[in-house]
C-alpha cells in the first residue's frame, strides 16, 4: 500500500521504503530530488511480511537523520530536508537523488549470522580470512568489510570477496566505499559503546554525486568509467535495527545467539514452532500475533531512545 501524495509521483518500491519524485508546480517531475518513505512493512528471511510493525517507519527515519549528523564529518549524505507532506511526517525525508552503487556495503564488528555461516563453512567472510576458534558472537580482531551483491528485490544478497567490488565499481570506488564503510561501523560502535550497547554488523549504501548520467548510457558502465570522478554520498539509512544488528552490551556472551534490539526477535518467532512456518518450504510467512509485533515495536524504539538519548514522540 503505497500513499498517494499530492505534489509527488510514485516511482518505486522497495521492501521497506517507497520513493517518490517530487512535481514542480507546473507537474512536471524534479529529477534531481526523491521523497524516501519508510513505511511500517518489516522484512525477514527475503519475505516482506504482511503484519506492518507499528512506528517502525518513524523510528527507522528518525535514528537514520540522527546517525545522519554523527557521521557527517566522515561522510555527506543524501538529506535535503525534513519538510514533507502531513500524511508521512516523521517517516520520510527529501533527498538527493543519485546514482546508487550495485553493492551492498557491509562491515562487521563481531561475527553472526550469514557472516558465521561463511565462516564455518571456510574460515573467511567474504574473502577476508579470519583467525579460528571464533564462535557465534566472537568479537573480531578488527572490523571488516564483507560486500555483498545487491540482489533484485525477493532475491538474496550474496557475499562477495572484495575482488569482486573492484570488478563492479573499480579500484578507486571500491577502496574508497571499504573504508568508509568500516569507518561508518567504528564511529558507531565508539557512539553505542556509550549507551550500553554493540553494533555487531551493519550494511550501508553509498551514491554518486556528479556522474550526470548521459541519455542512453548504462549506469555501471559509467560508474566504471568516471565514477572516481565523483563524490561519495551516504544514502538510504543508516546504523538503524534494519540495517545493523543492536546487542545490549552487558547481555554480551559469545558462544551463543546474542540477544538484540533488532529484528531477530521476529526472525526467532517465525522459525519457532509457534509460527507453523517451514522457512525452507519457499511458503509465504504467517501474520505476526500481536504480542510479537508490540514486542518488536518496543524492541526499535528502545533502541532508538538509547542510542539517541531522546524519548521517541
Ligand atoms: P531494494 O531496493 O533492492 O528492494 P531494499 O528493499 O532494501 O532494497 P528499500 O530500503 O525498501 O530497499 O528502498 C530504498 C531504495 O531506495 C533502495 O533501492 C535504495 O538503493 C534507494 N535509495 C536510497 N537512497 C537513495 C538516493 N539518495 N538516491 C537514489 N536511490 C536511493
Ligand atoms: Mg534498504
Amino acid at each position: 500500500m503505497t500513499p498517494e501524495l499530492p505534489g509527488y509521483a510514485h516511482e518505486y518500491s522497495g521492501k521497506v521504503r517507497d520513493l517518490y519524485a517530487p512535481l514542480d508546480d507546473a507537474g512536471n517531475l524534479l529529477y534531481d530530488q526523491l521523497l524516501l518513505v519508510a513505511s511500517d512493512r518489516l522484512s525477514a528471511y527475503d519475505f516482506v511480511l504482511d503484519t506492518p510493525i507499528p512506528d517502525k517507519g518513524a523510528v527507522l527515519t528518525q535514528m537514520s537523520l540522527w546517525w545522519f549528523d554523527q557521521l557527517a564529518d566522515i561522510v555527506p549524505n543524501h538529506v535535503i530536508s525534513v519538510d514533507v507532506p502531513a500524511a508521512v511526517a516523521g517517516r520520510a525525508v527529501v533527498v538527493e537523488r543519485l546514482d546508487m552503487l550495485p553493492v551492498e556495503c557491509v562491515a562487521r564488528a563481531y561475527l553472526t549470522g550469514g557472516g558465521l555461516s561463511e565462516y564455518r563453512a571456510n574460515g573467511s567472510v567474504s574473502g577476508v580470512a579470519l583467525p579460528e576458534g571464533l564462535v557465534d558472537g566472537s568479537r573480531l580482531p578488527e572490523p571488516i568489510f564483507t560486500p555483498s551483491t545487491k540482489a533484485p528485490m525477493g532475491q538474496h544478497d550474496e557475499p562477495i570477496p572484495y575482488e569482486g567490488v573492484v570488478a563492479e565499481i573499480g579500484p578507486a570506488l571500491a577502496e574508497r566505499v571499504r573504508d568508509l564503510t568500516v569507518e561508518i561501523l567504528a564511529r558507531g560502535n565508539e557512539i553505542a559503546a556509550e549507551r550500553g550497547i554493540l553494533l555487531a554488523d551493519t550494511k550501508v549504501e553509498f551514491g554518486l554525486r556528479g556522474l550526470e548520467l548521459g541519455q542512453d548510457e548504462d549506469v555501471r558502465v559509467a560508474i566504471r568509467e568516471r565514477g572516481a570522478d565523483c563524490e561519495i554520498v551516504l544514502a538510504d539509512e543508516v546504523l538503524t535495527p534494519d540495517s545493523s544488528r543492536f546487542w545490549p552490551a552487558d547481555g554480551w556472551e559469545p558462544g551463543r545467539q546474542q540477544p538484540s534490539f533488532d529484528k531477530q526477535f521476529v526472525r526467532d518467532w517465525l522459525t519457532s514452532p509457534a509460527s507453523g512456518w517451514d522457512k525452507a518450504s519457499g511458503d509465504e510467512p504467517p501474520a505476526l500475533p500481536v504480542e510479537v509485533v508490540d514486542a518488536t515495536r518496543a524492541k526499535y524504539v528502545e533502541a532508538y531512545e538509547r542510542i539517541t538519548g531522546q524519548t521517541f514522540a
